[in-house]
């Protein structure tokens, strides 16, 4: 799809390519991306291709914030490649454990909140912090998510009694309903006040449904 015109090269294209825009490489762009997919497919990679070294230090810079399916002018979805890519070398090497420790974060996030004080408390001894940074291959500028509450479990997420028929489902993700639960209950508020009766997507007894976004690369490993 990707006819060369260089439109994710300008500066002012709207949101593509913000990884461009840091680091002024044209590797780090749609179209350099877009080249080392047809090397790929021109065989030029060798037996590895999609899950080869260059086509991860390609897409490794890619936010998968979609701006190129939505400015380049034949819309390009580097994301969604991105998600192929590593998904073809995660069947090659398997799941690192920072893929892991995203992908389950659903899984453990309520036990992280239970032990909010514990495990947010890691922050606070950089020794520590370091260390599972550096075993999680994060930055170690980034902090570590803080974890602070179950929106979804606590009264605030109890339902109104029925006294409309205008009814609406409110989807809190874990990450409003583990870490910005603050977000989730605007939310209910805003759409009680305009008169809906707010349903939330869990279940007495069972784990919230999530989005599944951070499981794509579990789904074919
Ligand atoms: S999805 Fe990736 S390639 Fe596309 S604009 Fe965002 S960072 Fe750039």
């Amino acid at each position: 799809m990707c006819n060369n015109n260089g439109h994710c090269r300008k500066f002012d294209a709207g949101t593509m390519c913000p990884s461009f825009r840091v680091t002024k490489e044209e590797q780090h762009l749609t179209r350099g991306r877009a080249n080392t997919l047809r090397l790929v497919l021109s065989g030029q990679l060798g037996d590895e291709g999609l899950a080869s070294d260059d086509v991860k230090e390609a897409l490794d810079l890619c936010v998968s914030c979609k701006g190129c399916k939505r400015d380049c002018p034949t819309g390009v979805d580097m994301a969604k490649f991105k998600i192929e890519a590593r998904t073809a070398r995660a069947r090659v090497n398997g799941l690192s454990l920072r893929d892991r420790m995203v992908g389950e974060m659903p899984r453990y996030a309520p036990w992280a909140s239970k032990f909010s004080a514990l495990v947010n408390g890691v922050e606070r001894v950089p020794f520590l912090a370091k260390q599972i940074k550096q075993a999680l291959k994060l930055a170690p500028q980034r902090s570590l998510p803080v974890f602070n509450g179950n929106f979804l479990a606590s009264a605030e997420a109890s339902q109104q009694p029925a006294t409309t028929t205008r009814e609406v489902l409110l989807f809190v993700d874990t990450f409003n309903n583990y870490m910005e639960g603050d977000n989730a209950k605007a939310a209910k508020r805003v759409l009680e006040a305009a008169g809906y009766r707010v349903h939330l997507n869990v279940t007495k007894g069972q784990r919230p449904l999530c989005c599944g976004r951070t499981y794509p690369l579990f789904r074919s490993v």
